[in-house]
């Protein structure tokens, strides 16, 4: 006789989005998944990659025990064999390399792991090595740098308030594909449409013809890397033109006639070559950035994960400090926690700020940001011989 089917709902564990899943499942197996329609955060949404987690757990190659290498070859092992082979493999590695001769490694899943999250940070302190990697330094971490320095707080990004904004300028993301990274938007297509049925205007800036650019009012292609360009021209419009409108803003605000002869070079018919995207369009989404009520930008990975991307990253923020539409109704704002927690530390005002650069990667000096080194340096910290390198 065969079970009857049933419905269990669980989270995704790919992203931060944290998109829910209806999963039904005979027999043991899971014949099902869906989006999760009453989930808060998703609304039933799901990109290709949940739709592929049924294969991915039943994948024969996928890893359903641990593997110790003997003779060459990986082999299944308990995990009482596992753990045996760390405890007599591990304490030598350290005892001769140092701390640092032992690195870590963590990937987004591990955001929504109740016991990595809880235990990893002590399995991190005991260790005490300087080698930590993670997925946030081949995605937001200069983003987190940037509203760090500018806010106080690694974590304290500001985001469209898309259910009251009127113009939404939206910089290397495809919300209609990712949900909204660092932005959860349950029914990012919906909340689009109605951003337009009420007169509203999205223009996406992207090296890409991406799904949401598809059901933008505009699409500009920019060459690939060139955000800081097309940023730094905006910027230099609103200072050129006289559209800077910091309004309440003005008490928080510091280093303007810093920041107006920063860009004072960066004339939109300057850059207009760098960025592929003609002057006569810069200036106008400028205008219409600071004459909107409710408007702002809103910039993700493809800003981040560049050369400039700290810098694209802080430009994003000052755009909507100049124009008055940050912490605004309908501009960008900041989230506020979901309970029992503060969404940014320290003083009113100021924040608590935060510190990088506390040390560097060993082979390229690269600077530690967030208590991590980046994850583009974990190949040669592994391959380059030398005191502190890395051997388990
Ligand atoms: S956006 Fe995709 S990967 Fe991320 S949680 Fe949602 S379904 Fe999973």
């Amino acid at each position: 006789m065969t079970s009857p089917a049933t419905t269990a709902h669980r989270i995704c564990p790919f992203c931060e989005a944290c998109c829910g899943l209806e999963l039904e499942i005979e027999a043991q197996q899971v014949v099902r998944i869906r989006g999760d329609a009453n989930d808060v955060f998703s609304a039933g949404f799901l990109c290709p990659k949940a739709i592929g987690l049924k294969d991915l757990h039943d994948d024969p190659d996928r890893l359903r025990t641990p593997l110790i290498k003997r003779d060459g070859q990986f082999v299944e092992a308990s995990w009482e064999e596992a753990y045996a082979e760390i405890e007599r493999r591990l304490p030598p590695i350290i005892a001769a390399g140092g701390p640092n001769a032992v690195g870590t490694v963590l990937g987004n899943p591990v955001s929504h792991k109740m016991g990595l999250s809880l235990y990893f940070p002590r399995l991190a302190r005991a260790l005490g090595t300087r080698n930590m990697f993670s997925a946030s330094s081949v995605d937001q971490v200069p983003k987190m740098l940037s509203v760090g320095l500018m806010f106080g707080s690694w974590l304290a990004v500001p985001v469209p308030d898309i259910e009251r904004c009127d113009f939404l300028l939206v910089i290397g993301a495809n919300p209609m594909v990712s949900n909204g990274s660092l932005w959860t938007v349950p029914d990012f297509r919906g909340k689009a449409k109605a951003l337009r049925a009420r007169g509203g205007k999205i223009v996406v800036i992207d090296p890409r013809r991406t799904e949401t650019a598809a059901i933008a009012d505009e699409h500009h292609f920019i060459r690939p890397g060139a955000d800081v360009f097309f940023l730094l021209g905006i910027a230099h419009t609103m200072f050129d033109e006289q559209l800077v409108r910091l309004g309440r803003l003005g008490q928080h605000a510091a280093g303007l006639a810093e920041l107006e002869a920063a860009v004072r070079a960066y004339a939109p018919e300057a850059v207009a070559a760098r960025c592929g995207i003609d002057a006569a369009t810069m200036r106008a989404l400028a205008r219409t950035l600071c004459s909107t009520q409710r408007a702002c930008v809103y910039g993700r990975i493809g800003t981040c994960t560049q050369q400039f991307g700290t810098l694209c990253s802080w430009l994003i923020d000052v755009i909507n400090v100049l124009s008055g539409h940050l912490d605004e109704e309908g501009g960008s704002m900041f989230p506020k926690a979901a309970a029992f927690a503060a969404n940014t530390r320290g003083a009113p005002g100021s924040g608590r700020g935060v510190i990088s650069g506390r040390y560097r990667s060993r082979v390229s000096g690269a600077p530690e940001v967030v208590g991590e080194i980046p994850l583009t340096c974990l190949a040669e910290e592994i391959d380059t011989p030398g005191p502190g390198q890395i051997r388990a």
